[in-house]
């Protein structure tokens, strides 16, 4: 490089550097030769020298390398490699760095995993493909009271107390949420809900579940306060009318397993009414808490005490001395109840005087299952108020003629199923969004000729009695898929068609086949239907159940809980079977809207049922307020005479074009709300 004269003697020790001594600057000319000489030594020492520095610069560089490469190894990803420019090993830094940046990128990702695993509510367990822990999350460690460390190594079941093992399990081809029972380091017992998956990989280290699970505790305080209040009467605190149907049916099934005998005492308040209209409405009920009060201490511990309705109480006896007579022994009982009731209560500076009328019906001589004990009871009770009151009566077969007229009723469903007298009507199902519909529940009609329509209430029960049942179900669901074909033809879109089933229908034994055969006949799309079970049916015999109840929705059949909130199952039961909705029954949206009680029922059922991704239809909806009260929950679905009474079929047509053709009927109800 050429640079202006008199600077060319300072090349050398620019180049050199480590020679300013040798080749100081303003060397003069003449000295040249003697310069030249002592430049090519100083420049062979400069070159040997720079060489020596150079060496050194590299093992410097490759040490950089080899702790840069320590420090990867070690996953410390912070610092870059660093080298001299002119070592040569450029390259090898290069590569490290890029390296370096790989790195940096996948720990970022992985540290970012990390933190979301980390931070997740919900519990977390990585196992072996026996069940043995070696990850768990801070969720985890939380949920179980033990630290990661004390978990590794164990098995999940052996968190689970002995109770719940059988029910235990992490294979599920179905990978399904199920319920089970952790024991903490404190020794509690949590609820969980937990799922548990495969992790599917060729590497047998990382193979096993990723099991993740939740604490549902409150879940379970809400569905038992739930399950409470369903079964409660508000006032009394005794079992209301349905839970008292359900003891007494279950009081039934003992006295037939033992050849034991029991009885069903009615009880009825004489002029309630008065009381009510004399003393006021809260003298009313310090009057019907006194009367519940007398009855259980006046009745045998083992006596169950429900109220049916305001003014009306039934007993159930059972446990009676098979030595004596029952039908003294009983009566002797319920004169007692009605003396202790007869003494007078203090109300509100008050004496208030009550007096109770009986009926009493006997297990088995007056009937063997709930419906005609209650009925035969109800009929001694008729006839014992139509003395005055305070009066006792036995039921005797020429009170009630109905029995006859049921006799006569079974043995003519027969004919009327071969006479077509058979109706299906449909009740639509609304979508409490915007009022549109959804659907309808298809429910059957007997038009027996001299009686007029008759209800499914009063012929279901007698048709269950015998394999006519099954006949009725079927013709039902053929019925109904004639007309979703004929509403097709017209081009309406009738929307999911509820079917309700019957114990004995899912008890068939080839009711899937015949189900399919019958669908496919019409050649309806299975997601058309959907089947209504109630809670009490579904419990009969879960696990065949279950086995049923998957085929049918593997075939695409949606399945729906009746008159849920009735029935004695807990919510983690019905978990096990693939149900998409729940229906409120509607006695509980019938008072949703005036009983508190109702509406928390109502409230914890929607919220229940939301949180287990499930559909939630009310029933009998009649009023605005409750269709208000409804909405304000979320609740998905209605059904009610606020929308019409159940339609024939083509009734049914007419509403859809109504609505297709913008005129829905409904919408001035959801324009108001
Ligand atoms: P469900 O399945 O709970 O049907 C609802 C019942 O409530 C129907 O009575 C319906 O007419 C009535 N309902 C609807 N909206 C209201 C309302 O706003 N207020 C009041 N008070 N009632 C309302 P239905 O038709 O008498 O049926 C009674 C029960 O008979 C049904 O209860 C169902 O369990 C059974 N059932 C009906 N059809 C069939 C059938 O084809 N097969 C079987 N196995 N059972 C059936
Ligand atoms: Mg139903
Ligand atoms: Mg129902």
């Amino acid at each position: 490089m050429p640079l202006p004269d008199g600077r060319r003697w300072m090349i050398l020790p620019l180049c050199l550097g480590t020679l300013p001594a040798v080749a100081a600057p303003g060397i003069d000319a003449a000295d040249a030769g003697t310069a030249v000489l002592a430049l090519a030594a100083a420049a062979a020492v400069g070159a040997f020298a720079g060489r020596a520095a150079l060496r050194r610069r590299r093992a410097a560089d490759t040490e950089n390398l080899a702790e840069a490469v320590e420090r990867l190894a070690r996953g410390e990803l912070a610092t870059a490699p660093t080298v001299s420019a002119d070592g040569g090993l450029g390259p090898v830094a290069q590569a490290l760095a890029r390296m370096r940046g790989t790195l940096q990128a996948a720990a970022g990702a992985r540290d970012y995993l990390n933190q979301v695993v980390t931070s997740l509510g919900d519990a977390l367990l990585l196992t072996r493909p026996d069940g043995t822990i070696h990850w768990a999350n801070p969720a985890a460690e939380r949920l179980l009271g033990h630290a990661a460390a004390e978990l590794k190594g164990r098995t999940l079941a052996s968190l689970v107390p002995e109770a719940h093992q059988a029910g235990f399990s992490l294979a599920d081809p179905r990978g399904r949420t199920r319920e089970t029972v952790f024991r903490t380091a404190a020794g509690d017992e949590v609820p969980v809900s937990y799922s548990a998956a495969v992790i599917a990989t060729a590497d047998p280290a990382l193979q096993g579940y990723v099991v993740s699970a939740r604490n549902i505790t409150e879940r379970k305080l809400a569905e038992q306060r739930m399950r409470y209040l369903a079964q409660v009467d508000a006032l009394t605190k005794v079992p209301n009318r349905m839970q008292f149907q359900h003891l007494l049916q279950r009081a039934i099934a003992r006295a037939r397993r033992g050849q034991h005998r029991l009885a069903l005492i009615y009880l009825d308040v004489d002029r309630f009414k008065e009381i009510n209209d004399t003393f006021g409405h809260s003298a009313g009920d310090t009057c019907l808490e006194t009367l519940t009060t007398r009855l259980t201490r006046t009745l045998p511990p083992s006596a169950v005490v429900g109220r049916l309705a305001g003014d009306e109480f039934g007993v159930v006896l059972d446990g009676l001395d098979p030595a004596r007579n029952l039908r003294a022994e009983v009566v002797g009982i319920t004169r007692l109840v009605q003396e202790a009731v007869a003494e007078p209560v203090a109300c509100q500076g008050h004496q208030v005087l009550m007096s109770v009328s009986a009926g009493i019906a006997l297990y088995p001589a007056d009937g063997n299952n709930v419906v005609d004990l209650i009925r035969n009871a109800d009929a001694a009770l008729y006839r014992a108020k139509r003395q005055g009151g305070g009066a006792l009566e036995v039921y005797h077969s020429d009170m009630n003629a109905a029995a006859v007229d049921r006799l006569m009723l079974k043995s003519r469903l027969r004919k009327g199923l071969d006479q077509n007298e058979l109706r299906v009507v449909y009740q639509p199902k609304i979508d409490l969004r915007d009022g549109s519909i959804a659907g309808a529940e298809a429910l059957v009609r007997w038009e027996l000729a001299g009686r007029g329509l008759l209800l499914p209430g009063e012929f279901i029960p007698l048709a269950e009695e015998s394999p006519l049942i099954l006949e009725v179900g079927e013709w039902v669901l053929d019925r109904v898929c004639r007309d979703y074909q004929q509403w097709q033809a017209g081009r309406a879109r009738p929307g999911r068609i509820a079917v309700n089933l019957s114990l004995r229908q899912l008890k068939q034994r080839n009711f899937i086949t015949r189900v399919h055969d019958i669908i496919r006949r019409h050649g309806i799309p299975p997601e058309a239907l959907e089947f209504e079970i109630t809670e009490t049916t579904l419990m009969e015999d879960a696990r065949r159940t279950v086995r049923i109840l998957d085929e049918l929705h593997a075939m695409g059949l949606a399945l729906a809980i009746d008159d849920f909130g009735t029935g004695y199952s807990s919510l983690s039961a019905l978990q096990q079977f693939p149900i998409g909705t729940l229906k409120i029954d509607q006695s509980f949206v019938r008072h949703a809207t005036t009983s508190h009680d109702q509406a928390t029922i109502v409230a914890m059922v929607v919220e229940m049922g939301h949180s287990l991704g499930k559909d939630v239809v009310a029933e009998g909806v009649e009023a605005e307020d409750q269709l208000r009260f409804l909405r304000a929950l979320n609740c998905d679905y209605a059904q009610g005479l606020l929308f019409g009474p159940p339609m024939p079929a083509d009734a049914y047509a007419d509403l859809l074009a109504d609505h297709r053709h913008g005129a829905g009927r409904y919408r001035p109800l959801f324009a108001r709300g």
